[in-house]
């Protein structure tokens, strides 16, 4: 079933008795090719890929919930790649390229809204270190546009220029950033795998994996043990408990990320608002709800719930800037389980499992790489060999200096 614009149009017609279910149920089988654990954005968008871009459909996509039930259906959506460093920006920039084109690609609309996205800068240091920022992202032509205070003001006259504890003194301005409706991308690349062949399925916990002289070959679940020639791990925030469950010890912490929604209100945020001086963003959905959120609750833990205090202390920065929220009614909050990093980067690998590799680590900043992190881990599981622009997301690179700090605050989880 494809989408068009004359299939709208005849269901409209008929009584939209036309529509099919997006993925199958199939039955699950005994052996497969590969095996992907976690049906989120990640582990869809990589059994999407090897089947489009490598042509392996034997893949079964083991999910413990439901496709959507993790951080891909929880986060704010916000996507950029505005990134400095060599191990990040490039990866990133595919990232932004690939939504670009991803609901042509996937015939899907996942809307896609290139708005923009705007990091205030509260002291002359910041605005400084954003135009270095800025001057590293043109060399990938990812587009950085730095304003003064007066074009902030132009682009966002809400904001509180006069009275804020921390005055904005400009800020960077990436006109390709902008927000995707989350759990639209996790149907699309759902439907994209499963059309291709690829079993998807659901209520399938892994329990464990079946290990020997060093080589996995295949993993026990809730349904019975499965054989697979290569098994990738994408379980986001329960990286740490799965990859316990072969042995490994991993240089990730899980800990708990809210989001807040607000009642429907006229536009207002251009794009995506991030504050500089503390740590809040803010878009607007297309509903008009004010989606915004803040720091992780900073304690670890595997509940997708979160504690009033970080409630309080998210709507402090909003308040920051932005006085005029305070006006808005909170209509929702939940929370999603992020798997922080020692670095604030991410993990696209091979363990030392033969047949046994490993994605995460992508606090809270994931859901943007969704797309380059499905191409490139994909990339790696058919050919063994990791992408160019992942090479540095190794598991090992805190053994040898490797590692790579786009906020340059070490191994604490809570800063990142
Ligand atoms: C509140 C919040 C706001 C965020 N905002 C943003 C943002 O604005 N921009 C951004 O880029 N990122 C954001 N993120 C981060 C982003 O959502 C995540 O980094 C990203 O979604 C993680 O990858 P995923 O989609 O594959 O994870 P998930 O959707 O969590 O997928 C992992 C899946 O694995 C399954 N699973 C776990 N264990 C097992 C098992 N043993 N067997 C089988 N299945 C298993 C889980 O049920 C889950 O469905 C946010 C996250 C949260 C929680």
């Amino acid at each position: 079933m494809a989408f068009s614009a004359l299939k709208i149009l005849k269901e409209g017609f008929t009584g939209n008795r036309g529509w099919s279910p997006h993925w199958r149920d199939p039955v699950l089988k005994k052996e497969y090719d590969i095996i992907i654990i976690g049906a989120g954005g990640h582990g869809l968008a990589t059994a999407y890929y090897l089947a489009r871009n490598h042509g392996i459909t034997n893949i079964a996509v083991l999910e413990k919930g439901w496709i959507g039930s993790g951080n891909i259906g929880r986060n704010t959506t916000i996507i950029r790649s505005n990134y400095m460093l060599p191990g990040n920006q490039p990866f990133y920039e595919l990232s932004m390229k690939l939504w670009e084109g991803l609901e042509q690609d996937f015939n899907y609309n996942a809307m896609v809204s290139q708005r923009g996205i705007l990091n205030l800068s509260h002291s002359d240091a910041q605005h400084d270190a954003y135009a270095r920022r800025g001057n590293a992202m043109h060399l990938t032509k990812s587009g950085a546009v730095l304003l003064d205070k007066s074009g902030v003001q132009k682009m966002c006259p809400f904001l509180d220029f006069d009275n804020a504890r921390f005055p904005v003194k400009g800020g960077i301005w990436q006109p390709r950033g902008g927000s995707v409706r989350h759990d639209a991308v996790a149907w699309g690349y759902a439907r994209g795998a499963d059309s291709r062949g690829v079993d998807l399925i659901q209520n399938c916990e892994v329990t464990g994996f079946q290990i020997k002289n060093g080589v996995c070959f295949g993993v026990e679940t809730s349904r019975g043990p499965i054989k697979a020639k290569k098994v990738g791990m994408c379980v986001a925030g329960s990286s740490g408990v799965l990859a316990g469950k072969a042995g490994m010890r991993l240089p990730i912490e899980s800990h708990v990320l809210q989001a807040f929604v607000t009642e429907g209100l006229k536009p207002i945020i251009p794009g995506v608002i991030t504050f500089g001086a503390g740590h809040f963003y803010v878009s607007q959905s297309d509903k008009g709800g004010l989606v915004f959120g803040g720091d992780i609750d900073g304690y670890n833990s595997y509940a997708q719930r979160g504690n009033l205090p970080v409630v309080e202390d998210v709507v402090e920065g909003g308040m920051a800037i932005m006085p005029m929220i305070g006006r808005a009614r909170l209509l929702r909050s939940w929370g999603g389980i992020m798997d922080m990093s020692m670095d604030g980067s991410p993990f696209i690998d091979k363990t030392h499992i033969e047949g046994l590799f490993f994605n995460g680590g992508w606090c809270y900043g994931g859901f943007k790489a969704t797309p380059a992190s499905g191409y490139c881990y994909a990339h790696l599981l058919a050919t063994e060999k990791p992408h160019p622009v992942s090479e540095r997301m190794r598991l090992d690179r805190f053994k040898f200096g490797g590692q790579f700090d786009e906020k340059g605050v070490g191994a604490q989880p809570n800063l990142h």
